[in-house]
This record gives C-alpha cells, structure tokens and sequence, in this order.
C-alpha cells in the first residue's frame, strides 16, 4: 500500500472539505457537545495527556457518524503557575536539557521569556499536535484560553452573578504560599507542586520549654525556650525528655520579642521568624529545659528518628503513650542517658504501658517500621481520644475526658503564655519553583460556598438521577465528593495569570487579587459558544457586558434590537448547552469534577447541566512504582518524536485498546510495535480483497457460495456489538471487536474459499468506517484503496445501527466445522509423538442441521479448509457408525474415530 495521501498535509486539506473541523449546518440533526478538560501550559503534550483526549476524540468522531451535529471545542486553561514558572525555569536556565529534547529554536526560546509568550507558543503547539493525532476539534472556535479579554469579562461576570446570588462569602483562612509565587494550591492534582500534594493542614499546639537557669547558653538572652508542635497537650504531664533531630543544624529564632530554638528545616514553617544565630544540634546535648507545667528539668537528648523540616524539629517525649518516643527512650536509656520514668497519664483500656503494649500488638520492632509504628500510633491515639481518662496530672484535669481536657489545657496554656496555636503540613510540600511552601494566615479570604447545603442537595440528586458518570464505580463516589467539598478559597494574591478579582479591590488588604484556576474553570464550555462569535467578528470584545453575559446565558433581558446578534446568539447556546460529555482523568474527580457540577448548579438552570462525564486513569511510567509521567516531571520522549517513530494512529489504537478507561497504563514502547505490526495485517487483508476482487471482476464465471450468509451475519453481528459498545462509551470493547475479531472473521472466510463480490466490499466499507473512529488515517487510506472516491469523513456517509439477526443455519454448520478443525487440532496435540497425516472419520447418519444437510455433506465441502488448518487429510466414512462397530472387533487395533 503506498502511503501517498501522508505524503503532504493533503489528508487535512481533504478533511476540511469534508466538513470535519465545523459543525454541521444541518438543523434537524441531534446535537453532541462534547469536550475535555482543557490543560494548563505547563510543558510540552506528553503521551500521559494524549490519553485523556483520544477517548472524547473517538466518541466524537462516532457520533458525528450516527447522524449528530457535533460540537467539539477545545481551550488552553493558561491561568494560574503554570506558565509563569515554566517561563522562570526557562530564563534561569533550568530547561536547557528539556528544551534541546524538545527541538526548541532561539525564537521558541524567546517567546519563552514571559508568561503570556509561554500560553502563546503552547496554545498553537497544543493545537497542532491534536490535529496530528487526528482529533476533529472545532475550528470555528479557535483555541480561546482564560487570559484572553473576552474570557476575563466572562469570568467577571460569573464572580459577580456568584456576588450577587451570596455564593461568594468571606472568612479567615489559612493559605498555603511559596515565597517566590504566592499562593500555590494543595491538592492531589499537584498542578502547583512537585511534591506533598497528600499533605494536609492541622492546627498544632506550639509549647515553650524555657531552657533551665543553670545552662550557660541561656545567658545570651533575656529569655530563651525550645518550641514544640503537638497534637495532644494533654500528654504533657507525661514528658521525659525533648527529642532533637540527630546530628542537625539548630537555630535560635525571634519572634514578637521571644526568643525560640527551633531546627533549622523547620523555618518555613513559624510565621515570620528572625533568625539571630545557628549552631550544630551537639550543643545543646548536655542541656536541659523545664517543663512549663510540672517545673521539672528535663534534657534536650539527640535520636535519628526526628524529623528536622516537620513542626519546629523538636518532638516533646511521652514514653508510656507514643510508640516512637517508648523506642526511642530505651534506647537511649541503653546508652547511658539519665532520664526519669516514664509516667503514665492517660487511662483507658489498654493495660500495661500503652506505648509498650502497642507497639507488641502490632509490631514494631524498630522505629524505621513506619507503617506498623503509624497503625500502633493511630490506635493508642483513638483509643484515648474515645475512653481515655486524664490521670497523674492536676487536679483541675484529673479523671475528665481527654478531649475535654486536650481543649481546656490548650486553652490555660495559650493563655498563660506559655503555648501558641498555628497550623502545621502533615508533610512536606514542594513548590514547582523547588521553594518548600509554607502556611499563612489571611483573616479575611473570599471562598466560593460550595458547602452550601441548598447546592449540595440538588447537585447530589441530580448525580443519582439524571448524570452519568463512566465509570460507574465513579457514579456511586460522587454524592460522597459533593458532600466533603468545602468552601474553597477563590482569590489569591501573587505572581498569577488570571483574571483580577476587579470588583472587591480594597476590600483586602492586598493591592491585586486575581480569581484562582480552580474557580475560573467551571463553566468555561459557555464561553466556547461565546468564542465563535468573537472569532468570525459577529461580536466585538467591547460589547460582552454583564447585560450581554445576562441575556445569553440566563434569558434575562431583551436584546433583539441590538445590533449585534445576540439573539442569535442565544438561540445558538441555547442549542449547545448541556454539555453532552465532559472528559477527563482522574485528577480531576476531586477537584474539576464536583466544582464543575456545583457551579453549573449555582449559574445555570437545570436544562443547562452536564448530561455525561467520563473519566479516564493515567499513562504511568511505571505503576507498579507509582511513577507519573509528567509534562515538565520528565519520562517518555517528545510526543513528535512519537508520532514520527510510529504514527497518530497506533498511538490512537493504543490508548484504545491497551487497557481499560479505568486502569492506569504503563507506556510501552514493545506495546506500540505490537500494534504496529497489528495494524500491518489488516492492511494485508484488504489488499488480498482487492486483488482477488479486480481477478473476479475479470472473471464473471466465479461462483457465489453460501458462506457469504455467514460473512454477512458475523460481520453485522460485530458492527452491533461495536455499536452497542460505542454507545455505553466501551471503547475498549469496541477496538477489541473491530481490529481483532473483525480481521479474524475475514481471514477465516477467505481460506473458505469466500468469493469477493461487490457485497462483500460494502460489509468492508462498514468497517471502515469503524476503524475510522480510532485510526482515521489509516481508514482514510484503506477507503481509498478499496475504491471510495470521497473521504471516509463526508458528512453524508453514516453509521447505521444494526438490526439484531436471525442466526442463518450456516453459522451453526461453520461452527460444527470449527469444531471439528479443533478436536482435530486436540488430537494432534495428544498423539504428538506419532505424525498424522491421514484420518478416518466416520460421520453419523443423521441430519443434524436446520438446513438439513449431513455431517457428511458439511465435511466434504470443507475437506481443503480443514487440511489447511490440521495438516491432516480426513478421509470420511458416511454413515460410519455402524461400521465402527463391526470393525472394532475385526481389526483389534485402535481405531482414530471422531463422531
Ligand atoms: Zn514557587
């Protein structure tokens, strides 16, 4: 087969004509609007992303072919880091590797020095690289990202309508920040981060431990205290000792005239500190500390264990109720050190010394076992927290709760001065930039309220009821994702492509806050319909006012005697909306996902929500590892590079047909060869069509035979099932069918000596248009070779659903043949020893089929099949039975019988 229509861009010329890239002017077709997540600029398209756009992609394509209009827009959601610090690493140097890897030239690179040039140059690469892989995304909206002006106004007006509707509230919050970018967001997406995405944020009471008179150090300061962060004040009645970070850098720290110890890791985490000197953590062994509570002198004593960046680096040691510290103290017990009994403080149910018996009940048997020490840990702590009795402490405390005593002790402590209160990571967290982000209280922070009970409820019925979610499992999750999303801070200040949150300027202390990405990206597939007009110049940016967003999107108001068309335009969103399907990958179940929902549900009357959402899983490195591939986090090779080595097709094929939506896929390079060579063959079997089609064209004498009845049926069988699939989004199901069943089904008719007539090249050409769905080059191509004129994509040529059929007798006699080929193969396989060539068969008498032909008749009619299968001549004995039977006796040898 030549590859003649790769040669030049034609195959995208051709496309265009055929209408692919608009949607249609036919009124009276059913509409589709589907898209998919648009991606932020963060790097180049990896073969992690391509994944999540070939499934709508697929979808697409077989819907426009079942008679719909569809829809298939496409953005780039540029605000927020993403392309502010891919253009920083750039201008720092970091990219070098990356962007030599990736072909850049000097004039790439220079539009890589601002943000805005970053979003530019990926806007169109992005765009180009769909259409490489052979996506039918709509031209008529160009590619519209959020820091257009068009798409800002849009914004505007969905913050003011949330305004006005008091879904925008404001309370005090605790924001996560990096120095260098501002506010960055925590959340399992990790659009913001390299790393600590899982971390969440507690509020820790922050003790002080003043050092004792007798130690030299304290004579620098007027006062001086080690700091540390718990969650059980209570427990204090119960400390040994004050655990440092083995080996560590330590520092003394001011802050509102106080003076602190803290680790030197730990700075990121205590609100504005100023740092006065360092030292090495040896010099504070030999130190000691009074405990604010009991007045004891307890010593600073060093042990690995100790994490220097969590908290301040400082672990306060309660021996009988944490399992670390009950470790770590007989250790250092073992090495000689003085430290007092560990007094017990709490009672509940756990008898003995809770740490001791804790850590034999799991076991810990060394404090680097960190999933058994973390289990030992959450069940000393959960049983104290729901019988625990406070024992051995003052008699304000003794024999109450521990949660009522945890509340009242962090209180008395705060008060005397002798503790704060601030929050803290559970881990580490790491900006994109390599900052480590720290925490920041902001008192008046605006969130988007979507706690709010009356959204809640409709949004989660309108999940039960009316949404689907594929995959199903998804479906169920849902209404528990609705329910746990919180109010969700909505504005930050920083270093942010966004839109600025115009409106309230002033109303916070900072000068400029510009809306988050999370809340810019809700409702954005309005804004597509919005971008068409603004494309094809029937709308000017100047007149999208909040009386225009008003009279579009709600029906509000009457505008019909503007000039502009926006009754037209109306009517047309009005067609659009819902969307049909929005795709996705699971990153976005718990963050794009229900606010997508929620907000449609605050903006939009119900006719307006999303009728389908599908969910995809990831392209791992490795999953067994958990290793991502990541735009800008490395793996894979360039996506050109990809596409060059072996085609957007088997590309296509392999995201199809690899795994399941709903599993992650690990890249496969050996994967995509097995699949080349897949595709190979059915090029194969359509050329050996064609061929043995022109030779009986030349020769009109060939006979037509029954097994074209079969042909017939198991093609129309499969296009049902391909259909059915295609239509519950089974698209793995539906390649499965097409590029192995299919291939097989012809194989198995041409050794049958099927006679190619112009039938036959139609139940092909229906299959072509199958094939179309997930490798369109490859359909456009075969679709030429079989003698089709005009592209597989014309708007006229359509899938039609299959009628479900009547089993024709010949299918039942094929079987039986199929059959025998594989008791045959059986047999061959239990006498491997001794070389068949010929065998007797005795057939029975009987007429065993609807067509009432005989075993006999079937198997002399497939005599040249069967041996091209076996290797073994059969040599049929009709009526054999009785024959059998008389012969046993006779020949006393073993007889090779197949009745
Ligand atoms: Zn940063």
């Amino acid at each position: 087969l030549e590859n003649d229509i790769f040669v030049s861009d034609s195959i995208f010329k051709i496309w265009r004509n055929a209408g692919v890239y608009k949607t249609s002017s036919d009124k009276n077709k059913k509409k589709f609007f589907v898209i998919f997540a648009y991606p932020g600029p963060s790097g180049f398209i990896h073969v992690g992303t391509l994944r999540s756009y070939t499934y709508p992609d697929v979808i697409a394509k077989f819907k426009r072919m079942t008679g719909h209009n569809v829809y298939f827009p496409a953005g780039i959601h540029a605000s927020g880091l993403p392309a502010v610090q891919f253009s920083e690493k750039v201008r720092s140097g970091k990219y070098e590797d990356y962007l030599k890897d990736n072909n850049c030239t000097p004039d790439i690179i220079k539009m890589f020095q601002t943000p805005e040039g970053v979003v530019e140059f990926f806007t169109k690469n992005y765009a180009e690289i769909w259409k490489k892989m052979g996506f039918f995304i709509n031209e008529e909206t160009g590619i519209p990202t959020t820091i257009d002006p068009g798409y800002k106004k849009f914004i505007q007006w969905q913050f003011r309508n949330l305004k006005k509707n008091k879904f925008l509230v404001q309370k005090e919050y605790i924001s996560s920040y990096c120095p260098k970018d501002g506010p960055v967001a925590i959340d399992t997406a990790e659009t913001d981060l390299s790393s600590g995405g899982k971390a969440i944020i507690s509020e820790y009471t922050v003790i002080k431990f003043p050092i004792a008179d007798i130690n030299t150090f304290k004579g620098n300061y007027p006062n001086i205290s080690v700091i540390v962060a718990t969650t059980r004040p209570e427990t204090i009645f119960g400390v040994t000792n004050i655990w440092l970070a083995l080996n560590y850098i330590y520092v003394v720290i001011r802050i509102d005239d106080e003076y602190y110890i803290i680790a030197q890791d730990s700075l990121p985490n205590l609100v504005d500190p100023e740092l006065i000197e360092s030292f090495e953590a040896s010099s504070l062994e030999k130190i000691f500390c009074i405990n604010p509570v009991t007045n004891d002198k307890i010593p600073l004593i060093q042990h690995k264990f100790v994490k220097p960046f969590f908290g301040t680096g400082l672990v306060m040691s309660v021996p009988a109720h944490s399992p670390a510290d009950f470790i770590a103290y007989n250790e250092s017990i073992k090495e000689g050190y003085d430290i007092k009994t560990p007094p017990i403080v709490v009672k509940s149910s756990i008898i003995g010394i809770p740490a001791e018996t804790s850590i034999n009940k799991f076991p810990v048997r060394k404090i680097s076992n960190v999933k058994n020490l973390e289990n030992a840990t959450n069940y000393i702590n959960s049983t104290e927290d729901s019988e625990g009795i406070i024992i051995n402490s003052l008699e304000c405390y003794n024999n109450k709760p521990v949660p009522i005593v945890r509340k009242t002790i962090n209180k008395d402590l705060i008060y005397q001065n002798i503790a704060f209160s601030q929050p803290f990571f559970s881990d580490l967290v790491i900006c994109r930039c390599g900052n480590r982000v720290q925490l920041k209280h902001i008192p008046d922070q605006w969130f988007i309220k979507y706690s709010d009970i009356e959204i809640t409820e409709k949004t989660k019925d309108y999940v039960k009821n009316k949404l689907k979610i594929y995959p199903a499992t998804l479906q169920n999750q849902m209404p528990d994702i609705l329910d746990w999303f919180e109010d969700r801070p909505c504005v930050r200040t920083g270093n942010w492509l966004g839109t600025i949150f115009s409106e309230y300027k002033g109303a916070q202390k900072q000068k400029e806050l510009i809306i988050e990405p999370i809340a810019d990206s809700t409702i954005y597939p309005a804004y597509y319909i919005i971008s068409k007009y603004l494309q094809n110049g029937l709308i000017s940016i100047e007149s999208l006012n909040d009386q225009f967003f008003d009279y579009v999107f709600l029906g509000k108001g009457n505008f019909s005697r503007f000039k502009d068309n926006v009754d037209e335009i109306r009517k047309d969103f009005e067609n659009w909306y819902p969307v049909d399907c929005n795709f996705g990958g699971k990153e976005h179940n718990t963050v794009h996902f229900p606010v997508f929902l929620k907000m449609h549900t605050m903006i939009f009357p119900e006719k307006f929500w999303p009728k389908n959402i599908f969910v995809n899983w990831w392209v791992m490195q490795n999953v067994q590892e958990n290793k991502k591939i990541g735009k800008s986090k490395g793996g894979a090779g360039s996506i050109t590079q990809i596409l060059e080595k072996y085609s957007a097709d088997i590309l296509r094929l392999y995201y199809c047909h690899a795994a399941s939506p709903d599993v992650d896929m690990e890249w496969s390079e050996r994967k995509i060869i097995q699949y080349q060579s897949d595709i190979e063959k059915i090029k194969q079997i359509i050329y050996l069509i064609k061929v043995k089609s022109n030779a009986n064209n030349q020769n009109s004498m060939v006979q037509e035979n029954d097994i074209i009845e079969w042909l017939r049926f198991k093609m129309n069988e499969s296009f049902l099932i391909m259909y059915l699939n295609l239509e519950n989004y089974e698209i793995r199901k539906m390649a499965q069918e097409c590029y192995y069943t299919i291939p097989k089904i012809i194989w198995r008719f041409k050794h049958r000596d099927g006679t190619i007539t112009s039938e036959i090249i139609n139940l092909i050409y229906e299959w072509i248009k199958y094939l179309s769905l997930i490798t369109p080059f490859l359909a456009e191509e075969l679709n030429k070779e079989i003698g089709f004129e005009k592209s597989i994509f014309s708007e006229a040529i359509e899938i039609q659903k299959p009628n479900h059929q009547i089993i024709p007798s010949i299918v039942e006699e094929e079987e039986f043949i199929d059959e025998f080929v594989s008791d045959l193969m059986k047999l061959k396989k239990a006498v491997k020893k001794v070389e068949i060539r010929k065998i007797h068969v005795f057939t029975s008498n009987e007429l065993n089929f609807r067509s009432k032909k005989s075993e006999e008749d079937l198997l002399f009619s497939a005599i040249s099949y069967i041996v091209m299968k076996t290797g073994i001549q059969p040599i049929i004995n009709p009526k054999g039975i009785n024959m059998i039977k008389n012969k046993i006796n006779i020949n006393k040898k073993p007889i090779i019988q197949l009745i």
